[in-house]
């Protein structure tokens, strides 16, 4: 049976889950800003997920570097930073009188110093996860502290003693059931405030879920809690069908089906962390995805209700590389050729974001990360012969129309492609791609 958190006072019964993305709570007049938001809203979430301020966890993952390597000066000062950064919100937001949030706030930094002392040297998967969620840490004991200062009542909790993983690091796998029993055991009645991307072991070791996972964070507890809705909150009004960045007339997309969602960021589209909407499916959780910014404007809406009449949506993903492999010996490109390319791909961590083949030739479209690709290609040249192209960028679009992709094709040679009722992909050379682009309507 699942038991739903009492609601407070003034509400229908419903439950929410609210989550809000490092750009919401960036410094002292963001983190005003959500306070006032909460208070205007009619309705109260049930539970609050927050991500670290701003770019924390990049600068967390700097100091991580920097405790693995050998200059201590380096270490210090970037500690010393992320100390007078959040230092610097707290005094921008709480009178004098109220410096217990500042010793809060010291007293984690210093916890995360000596958890760096202490796993250092151990591997960096590990040590890795028992100091980066040091952000949500922080962030979330400002922002309950101002909510609680303002009225909005909430509860603090540690996601460690509510998130529940496997020892997997860095992406570990969530234990539904032990999860389940601990957030149903959370009813109180009060707004409970938490950390989204960190979750522990049974035996209480901290894990992540791995980068941007918060999304997911909130879909775990909203899942486990049976949850009437999800809200992302962004600095955006809602999905769109291209990046609004690159493509001078993107428009939101209001409705979508889970399915596109997830083929959306499946193809790169960022738009939800592609692990968030598997657990919302499975309870008809719709998840709204609304601007903390214009927060009046209409949400974009994800759940089994999709657009009937889908509108085309285009993903670019840039820095790509494309490789030919042919086998040396001039044999066919066959099941038992492509099952020993696609095992050596899964080992170097690597997915392919195009396949096309042939009968003595698998093409491939990778990410340029040289870390994982360099390898790869080094190890598939003893038994294969390899073509490859550079500084590509591959084009990605749903529900395309001839016109529309012989349009956004226009003057431009096609070095693959492949296309499916749905979808179509099409890899040229960046430098000969716009760097605005234009979907013909
Ligand atoms: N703070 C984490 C990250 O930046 C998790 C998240 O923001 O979703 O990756
Ligand atoms: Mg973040």
């Amino acid at each position: 049976m699942v038991l739903v958190l009492h609601p407070p006072p003034g509400r229908d019964g419903m439950t929410t889950v609210f989550k809000f993305g490092g750009a919401s709570i960036k410094d002292a007049d963001a983190i005003r800003h959500l306070g006032d938001l909460l208070r205007q809203l009619g309705t109260r979430p049930d539970v609050v997920v927050v991500s670290a301020m701003g770019k924390t966890t990049n600068a967390l993952e700097a100091l991580l570097a920097a405790a693995r390597g050998s200059d201590e000066d380096d270490y210090r000062q970037q500690l010393a930073a992320l100390r007078s950064d959040h230092l610097a919100t707290v005094e921008a937001l709480f009178s004098s009188h109220n410096n217990a949030v500042g010793e809060r706030v010291e007293a984690l930094l210093n916890d995360l110093d000596a958890c760096h002392r202490q796993y250092r040297d151990d591997e960096r998967a590990r040590h890795y996860d028992q100091t980066i969620g040091y952000g949500e840490l922080l962030s979330t004991t400002i922002v309950s502290a101002w909510f609680n200062e303002i009225g909005l009542v909430c509860d603090w909790h540690d996601a460690c003693r509510l998130i529940i993983t496997d020892a997997n690091h860095q992406a570990a796998n969530v234990d539904w059931a032990e999860t389940s029993q601990r957030l149903q055991a959370l009813a109180s009645g009060r707004m409970v405030i938490t950390q989204g991307f960190i979750g522990a072991s049974t035996d209480g070791v901290s894990t992540t879920l791995g980068r941007e996972g918060s999304d997911f964070s909130a879909a775990i507890i909203a899942h486990c809690l049976d949850a009437d809705e999800v809200v992302i909150w962004k600095d955006v009004p809602g999905l769109f069908n291209a990046d609004p960045r690159r493509f001078d007339n993107a428009r939101q997309l209001m409705k979508l089906s889970y399915d596109e969602a997830i083929e959306l960021a499946w193809l790169g589209a960022k738009v939800i962390h592609p692990k968030t909407l598997a657990p919302l499916r499975k309870r008809h959780i719709p998840l709204k995805v609304r601007s903390f910014e214009t927060p009046d404007a209409p949400p974009s809406v994800i759940s089994q209700h999709g657009d009937d009449d889908p509108t085309p949506a285009c993903i670019l993903a840039e820095e790509q590389v494309l490789l030919k492999i042919q086998p040396r010996d001039f044999s066919f490109m066959d099941e038992v050729r492509q099952h020993e390319v696609f095992g050596r791909l899964v080992d170097a961590g690597l997915h392919a974001n195009l396949i096309d083949g042939g009968a003595m030739r698998l093409s491939l479209c990778l990410d340029a990360h040289p870390a994982r690709l360099e390898p790869f290609v080094e190890q598939l040249t003893a038994d294969y012969v390899l073509t490859r192209h550079d500084d590509l960028t591959l084009l990605s679009v749903r529900h395309p129309t001839q016109a529309l992709l012989a349009s956004l094709s226009a003057d431009r040679e096609i070095l693959a492609e492949r296309r499916n009722t749905q979808t179509a992909q099409r890899l040229f050379r960046t430098e000969e791609c716009p760097e605005t682009w234009h979907i013909p309507e």
